[in-house]
């Protein structure tokens, strides 16, 4: 077992990664040596190529982009014989979120603050506590705009000797050139189904055949993959969004099938949050000197508000993400559809439903097909504004009905 068990299909980067890990820790090595023997001047040196004090670390969404930063950071802490052993103390702090020296910004808003920034920076700035290294981990560093990213671009580009700033994002884009710039680039490639399948099982306990299925459906997306292979009534609500656009009759068949669609996004994104929510009340009201349902005094308002905001905020963002897992399959759809009236042998996603592709891919042409994806690439791209979910949706439905 090791830290980089989780990081699937990826064999070049955990590769690269290692390689990185091992010339940190003859970096840190070095320079303790020398803090022994005279007070020289930090920096870097011989044999430490493979080092950055920067990481950009990047992969389609469901890659495991994250799970990859996160073994990094346990790999510069590792104290046991081969970097990111998994047994060690540093080790298992680092995967169990523990480890005071790697700090780690997972936003849950739309958009990371400046004061999240801020915060950041201040952290990066301060000397490691018990590690060989202060990790600074941004998981969503594509959420960030440009005036933030400009605060963010100076500690970057000097940061203390001790400070490790690993951000990820979907692909180096994301990101403004200045930043990309100076920064190591790590590329994860979507995983092969297989690998996923296989994590699934072992990590999740998940039934071989059902994960196999779940990894292909969700395209090797690993957390689409989960929640398919271990929520029982994902494969039916996956069915039945996938269908609807066949059985839609009317403007008003799409405005209600669009209705349904967010409605049913905010309950999954609530059950999701729920049981947060409450506790961080509770544990507010607590630290606050209150007890159960107590009234909360006018005194103590404006601060169970700021906790009732973010978490509207967060469940704006849970239910952005169930929404756009549901575009990414209704995306597979109709890429499917298109690949069987092209007569191409791409693998399908959606082998379950074979019987409704090739009745669509009779009863339409190629060009509603790309007609099709272009509208729901289209709602995708909307939903990640602050527009209206339900108006942006009722327009993909009304577009996606059959035309006659
Ligand atoms: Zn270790």
């Amino acid at each position: 077992m090791s830290v980089w068990d989780d990081v699937v299909g990826q064999d070049k980067v955990v590769a690269d990664l290692e390689a990185a890990a091992r010339s940190a820790r003859a970096l840190a090595e070095q320079r303790q040596e020398r803090a022994g023997a005279s007070d020289a001047a930090d920096g870097a040196s011989t044999g430490t190529a493979a080092m950055s004090h920067a990481w950009l670390i990047t992969g389609p969404p469901g890659s495991g982009r994250s799970n990859a930063a996160r073994a990094f950071a346990a790999a510069l802490q590792c104290t046991g014989d081969v970097p990111g052993c998994g047994q060690c103390k540093p080790c298992r702090d680092v995967m169990s979120g523990t480890h005071p020296d790697v700090v780690r910004l997972a936003t849950e808003r739309l958009i990371i603050t400046m004061e999240e920034v801020k915060d950041l920076i201040d952290q990066a700035q301060r000397r490691p506590w018990t590690g060989r290294w202060r990790v600074i981990l941004v998981e969503d560093a594509d959420r960030m705009a440009e005036r933030t990213t400009n605060v963010l671009l100076k500690s970057i580009e000097e940061p203390p000797p001790q400070t490790v700033w690993l951000l990820c994002t979907p692909s180096a884009d994301d990101v403004l050139p200045t930043i990309r710039s100076r920064c190591r680039l790590i590329t994860l490639r979507v995983p092969p189904a297989q690998a996923v399948a296989d994590l699934l099982v072992r990590r999740d306990g998940a039934d071989p055949e059902l994960a196999e299925r779940a990894a292909r459906a969700s395209q090797s997306h690993i957390g689409l993959a989960r929640h398919l292979a271990v929520d029982p009534g994902a494969w039916e609500r996956r069915r039945r969004l996938l269908l609807a656009p066949i059985s839609l009759r009317s403007v008003g068949d799409a405005v209600l099938a669009a209705a349904e669609l967010v409605e049913n996004a905010e309950t999954e994104a609530a059950q999701a949050t729920a049981e947060r929510d409450a506790r961080e009340r509770t544990e507010l009201l607590r630290a606050l000197g209150m007890e159960g349902d107590a009234k909360v005094p006018p005194s103590l308002r404006a601060q169970v508000r700021q906790l009732e905001e973010d978490q509207k905020r967060r469940a704006k963002r849970a239910r952005t993400d169930v929404l756009d897992r549901a575009m990414i399959d209704l995306l597979s759809f109709s890429r499917d559809v298109l690949a069987a009236q092209l007569g191409s042998d791409v693998e399908r996603v959606n082998i379950d439903l074979a019987e409704a592709v090739d009745q669509v891919a009779r009863a339409t042409g190629p060009e509603q097909s790309l007609a099709r994806i272009a509208a729901i690439e289209e709602c995708r791209a909307r939903l990640r504004t602050n527009a209206s979910a339900l108006l942006a949706v009722e327009s993909l439905m009304v577009q996606l009905r059959p035309q006659a």
